[in-house]
């Protein structure tokens, strides 16, 4: 048996003593009652045969006497894949099923090559992502199987897994949104040699080791006792590939019992709990209790409940688990799928039926809890920082932001926490009392480099209708008080953006509606929305006009979506000019209308109401300008933006006009200001509390007047006209 697969699998009664040493040399399988399951090579089963501890040798599990149902890639060609998954593939057909996946879903699925075992056979990981050759701002999720070579259940269940989301993505509205906020890695078989252990076309003869005789789920550095083996190229592949990665959260699939196992394995929970214990059993009871619902009764019963904290079963050191856990703060578990290792072809659409809407839920998991970025508050860019949780973390918890959006994930149970955000360099700021709820993603974005008082704002970003999207979020965040806030309105093809608003009002930046790169400091919570518009119209939003001339006889029109700034501009004596804006119209210094010349500026009544119409042509009226020299606002802008607290009427007017108040607050006096469309101001009262004042423009020439009232410290503006 050993000269022929290199293992020998064998059971004993456990000793009374001294468990923990032997599980460092021989390779302990499970423990049911007090009998030891284990799997030795030669050299681990010499030493083991010197303690004379009574023994008897097992038929290896991955000798079968039933049909494999191996198919080979023209086989499977041949099927409806979405039919039945009772078969296992040759070698070249999984390897050609798993490019199969590329190539059929290039969008979503890339296949990635991170190694070769010990023979050369590959280690293939798909990776699962729309917009599959981008890094997203999402947590990446792993699940592994098979890496002891003859547990096989798992290495058909990943590969059913994958074609399941393939296939359903823009089908199935949870498999989407999941997709959607999750980049998924999933490597079917991890162990090509033990599994393939004699030749490509067969599982018969599949051995736990690799062909070095290696268990690999004891070969990862390890906080209490590193491996005795050298690592294996497998172990080594795993290693350096996820050294490039930020795994949040992952589980790797075994067979030989039916359980889920959470960390730690290298020590029992009396000995050293995970900081996320409680979580853990969470997560655990919600998937063997989903699994529960819809499998036969005894199905993943392992241990009683088919829940166990590693260690509490078996103390086993260089575990993969522990590894990830341990050395690189991610969430990692054993999955053990079936009590028969290599399970009999035809039970395994049973067993995906079991187990995948919990192999989903997992998945979810990790799209729960606190979320975020972490960036320089001065620059805006992405940092690489530390996600530190004061009395909560522990040996390793902790979570770190992924470059190149600098986010960070943080699955947690709900509680109330202080959270602590630290980078090279930068100031350390830490939130308390920050609420999380199971089930519920609380996004914080944390700015690094200007001192915190650790509140946290709610900044909430929407988009109206369709049109693009907002980086580096949409819906709610929450930010740190002083922290600058950098967003961009990204348009989607066909589309620019129009601009932000915030209740019904257009968002200025300084002077300027506020751009697609829109900066601004966290001070209070705020509500935004960012506004595309469909490219189909060829109206600009922006228009500058300067050192422009209009002469006798032209008429020019502008016309933008938001605004137009006009500078140096003169219209001459016969000149005629229309400026037509969706929101907002500045004269600035050096407009100039000469006496018998006129200058028309409005808000467009609505998306039909530009120049381009002929109808629009119809000037509604005519600012003549009384001068005898040039008529030119030195230091004044004028800006006309529709206002929510007062009205006018009737508009335009013969003379007598009402303003009206939408508002009134008792003890704020109102002033009210008129100016000419140039600048000058004509009129200016202080006018008791009340809703409404009759005021004239009898004594002044036909034309456009700008009203300007400022109440507490609310500005607003109007423009009325005086036929
Ligand atoms: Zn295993």
């Amino acid at each position: 048996m050993l000269e022929k697969k290199g293992e020998v699998y064998f059971m004993f009664q456990k000793p009374e003593t001294g468990l923990y040493q032997l599980s460092n040399r021989i390779s302990i399988d499970k423990i049911l009652d007090r009998n030891v399951y284990a799997y030795a090579n030669e050299a681990s089963f010499s030493y083991f045969i010197g303690l004379n501890i009574p023994f008897e040798v097992l038929d290896h599990p991955g000798d079968v006497d039933f049909d494999l149902n191996m198919k080979t890639w023209e086989d499977l060609l041949m099927r409806d894949l979405t039919e039945s998954w009772d078969f296992y593939p040759t070698y070249e057909a999984y390897v050609s099923l798993m490019y199969y996946f590329e190539d059929t879903f290039p969008d979503l699925a890339e296949i990635v090559k991170i190694g070769e075992s010990v023979l050369g056979r590959d280690l293939l990981f798909a990776k699962i992502s729309p917009q599959v050759n981008e890094r997203r701002p999402v947590p990446q999720f792993m699940y592994t199987s098979t890496m002891h070579g003859d547990e096989t259940a798992g290495f058909i269940l990943s590969l059913r897994l994958i074609h399941h989301l393939l296939t359903n993505y823009g089908e199935d509205d949870a498999i989407t949104d999941l997709m959607n906020n999750v980049e998924i890695w999933i490597c079917p078989n991890e162990n090509p040699d033990g599994t393939y252990r004699f030749n490509n076309s067969t599982l018969a003869g599949a051995t736990r080791g690799n062909i070095n005789g290696v268990d690999l789920n004891r070969n990862y550095p390890n906080p209490v006792n590193d491996p005795l083996q050298v690592q294996q190229p497998e172990t080594t592949a795993m290693i350096n590939f996820t050294d490039t990665m930020n795994f949040i959260m992952s589980a790797n699939m075994h067979g030989g019992i039916e359980l889920v196992n959470f960390p730690f394995d290298s020590w029992t929970s009396n000995q050293n709990k995970h900081a996320d214990h409680d979580w853990w059993e969470f997560v655990m009871y919600e998937y063997v209790d989903t699994v529960h619902a819809h499998s036969p009764a005894g199905y993943m019963t392992g241990m009683g409940d088919g829940v166990t904290h590693g260690g509490d079963w078996y103390v086993i050191y260089g575990s993969r688990q522990d590894y990830f856990n341990y050395y690189k703060s991610c969430r990692e578990f054993t999955l053990e799928l079936s009590n028969q290792k290599l399970l009999n072809p035809a039970l395994l659409p049973a067993h995906w039926d079991y187990n995948y809407r919990s192999l989903l839920n997992y998945i979810r998991q990790s799209t729960y809890g606190l979320h975020g970025t972490v960036y320089d508050n001065e620059t805006g860019e992405p940092l690489l920082a530390e996600i530190y949780i004061p009395g909560h973390d522990s040996d390793n918890s902790q979570v770190y932001t992924a470059l190149p959006h600098g986010n960070y994930n943080r699955p947690i149970l709900e509680g109330t926490y202080d959270i602590r955000y630290s980078a090279e360099i930068h100031n350390t700021v830490t939130i308390t009392g920050v609420d999380l709820f199971n089930y519920h993603t609380k996004n914080i974005h944390i700015a690094l480099g200007a001192e915190s008082s650790g509140e946290i704002f709610e900044i909430s970003l929407s988009i109206e209708g369709e049109g693009g999207k907002v980086l580096p979020y949409s819906g709610t965040g929450y930010f740190n008080d002083g922290a600058n806030v950098f967003l961009n309105a990204i348009p989607d093809s066909g589309y620019q953006f129009l601009k932000w608003t915030e209740n019904g009002e257009i968002v200025m930046d300084d002077d300027e509606p506020a751009g697609e790169a829109y900066v601004f400091t966290a001070e209070a919570d705020r509500n935004l929305v960012a506004v595309f518009q469909s490219e189909e119209t060829d109206i600009p939003v922006h228009v500058e006009i300067s050192d422009q001339v209009v002469t006798d006889g032209e008429d020019v029109c502008f016309s933008a979506l938001l605004t137009i700034t006009i500078s140096n501009f003169a219209v001459e004596a016969g000149g005629s000019t229309r400026l037509i804006a969706g929101e907002n119209i500045r004269l600035l210094s050096g407009t100039s209308v000469a006496a018998g010349g006129y200058l028309q500026a409005r808000i467009a009544a609505d998306a039909n109401d530009y120049c381009d119409i002929p109808e629009a042509k119809e000037i509604a009226s005519v600012v003549p300008v009384d001068s005898k020299e040039d008529i030119v606002s030195t230091d004044l802008s004028i800006e006309i933006r529709e206002n929510g607290f007062f009205k006018i009427y009737p508009n335009p007017t013969d003379g007598m006009f009402t303003l009206e108040l939408t508002t009134i607050k008792p003890d704020q006096n109102t002033t009210v200001e008129i100016y000419s469309m140039v600048g000058d101001r004509l009129f200016s009262e202080e006018l008791h509390p009340q809703r409404s004042y009759e005021l004239s423009l009898e004594h002044y020439q036909p034309g456009m007047y700008i009203i300007r009232v400022i109440k507490g410290d609310q500005v607003g503006m109007e423009r009325v006209i005086r036929r």
